[in-house]
């Protein structure tokens, strides 16, 4: 539970973003129940449920407990953050990385030493896939080099992301893939040696800061078991597919796909969970993945139905076609949840997206209501800073700063200037 402007804030981390049809009403009674009725789909892929009061904290918690969504042990629930493509195994040419992904989300949990990691520390287990989020930080990262061959060999990295272009942080070097966990478990354990004497350190940036990748790395190197190779100046992670997570997902079977889309500012309610689990029972295989870009994933659609389970979720509100900025548009709570903010950034969001309306360039728009930047790690396209209720500084991504949204466009304007703004430099309106 985390405490917020609209009562607290109960995290329900799920498994690699699953839920099953059921478990979905589950989370959508107790929302109703216990909370305001708003549940959010986080960066991590996860749901948090707003809005719980004091005295309804200990009767959610058992609700979720009931529904299956507890930790493997009680200390174990903060550090279940381990990250993988929500097409993990299903994906064409990748490396089904789920196996490792469980073993490792399995260790975390239940070894007393990394129960005391950082919440905010987590792992990225790329399998190479088509759809994967790879450019928000993580504090550790494996990929593999060549995701179609055979026996693969991973690339690793820290507090980072795995390289996709040139100019981007290199690699500390790769390892087969037998050794992968074991190489995983090694970094933590170093980390955790090294935070005993550092006791306000949280995340391996924090170490690396201090002592260098070249320290870590030499310390990998001398480990007999890894036949650790050294880093590779030459490798780079293939893209992913620009909002791939939307529309209509291929798998390895060609019978059934996923079925992806966005509900606005990857915020439900309960009668719109409830009725996503009824979708995902009758037209999918019962299951509901959330997504790190704050969608939902129906899995199991048959492929000759995918185009009418669309067409359901669109009905329901949700967004599929990049065309329409609510496909894309993220926001944090803003002043409705959240003490920090200077403006109604959600509100503000639903606005501008009205303004923008349908175009054929619209860029990805993130509204943040501080330059905390909650909703996003990593710059966004378009990000509109609050300064004031209904005014925003706007940023456009660039690779070299100034600031950590990019260059400022525009500043202190209002929703409709930034309406205007954004239709001339991107030729939305
Ligand atoms: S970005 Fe700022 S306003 Fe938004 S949730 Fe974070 S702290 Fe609050």
């Amino acid at each position: 539970m985390a405490r917020a402007l609209d009562g607290s804030i109960c995290r329900v981390k799920l498994t690699f973003g699953d839920l099953s049809a059921e478990q979905a009403r589950q989370v959508a009674e107790a929302a109703k129940r216990f909370g305001n009725g708003v549940i959010e789909i986080t960066n991590r892929a996860n749901l948090q449920i707003r809005g719980v009061q004091p005295e309804a904290e200990a009767s959610l918690i058992r609700a979720l407990l009931d529904a299956g969504l507890g930790p493997l042990t009680d200390k174990g629930d903060d550090v279940r953050n381990v990250m993988i493509s929500p097409v993990a195994g299903l994906d064409t040419n990748t490396v089904d990385i789920r196996p490792l992904a469980l073993r490792l989300l399995q260790i975390l949990q239940t070894n007393a030493s990394y129960q005391t990691l950082s919440p905010k520390f987590s792992v990225l287990i790329d399998g190479g896939e088509s759809v994967a989020m790879v450019d928000h930080p993580h504090d550790i990262w494996v990929s593999p080099i060549n995701p179609a061959g055979t026996t693969p060999q991973f690339a690793f990295g820290v507090a980072g992301v795995p390289p996709t272009k040139h100019g981007d942080q290199t690699t500390l070097g790769s390892v087969g893939g037998e050794h992968v966990f074991d190489l995983i478990t090694k970094i933590l354990d170093l980390f955790i040696d090294w935070s005993r004497d550092h006791p306000a350190a949280s995340r391996l940036r924090h170490m690396i800061a201090e002592t260098g990748t070249a320290c870590l790395a030499e310390k990998l190197e001398s480990h007999p078991g890894f036949g650790l190779a050294k880093a590779m100046s030459d490798w780079y992670r293939a893209p992913p597919r620009p909002n791939a997570h939307l529309g209509v997902l291929p798998v390895r079977d060609g019978l059934t796909c996923l079925v992806g889309a966005i509900p606005p500012l990857g915020r439900l309610d309960p009668g719109l969970l409830w009725a996503l689990a009824d979708l995902a029972g009758k037209r999918g295989n019962g299951t509901l993945r959330m997504t790190p870009w704050q969608s939902v994933i129906l899995a199991g659609v048959a492929t000759s139905e995918a185009e009418s389970v669309l067409a359901d979720l669109e009905s329901l509100g949700l967004r599929f076609d990049v065309r329409q900025p609510l496909a894309t548009m993220i926001s944090c709570s803003g002043s409705a949840g959240c003490g920090s903010a200077l403006a109604a950034t959600q509100a503000d969001g639903l606005r501008l997206a009205a303004l923008l309306g349908a175009g054929t360039a619209i860029p990805q728009i993130h509204m943040s209501g501080c330059r905390k930047s909650c909703a996003s790690p990593s710059a966004q396209p378009v990000t509109l800073v609050a300064t004031a209720p209904g005014h925003y500084d706007i940023f456009l991504r660039a690779t070299n700063g100034p600031s950590r949204f990019g260059k400022l466009l525009a500043a202190n304007v209002t929703i409709e200037e930034a309406a205007d703004l954004i239709g001339e430099n991107f030729g939305a309106i």
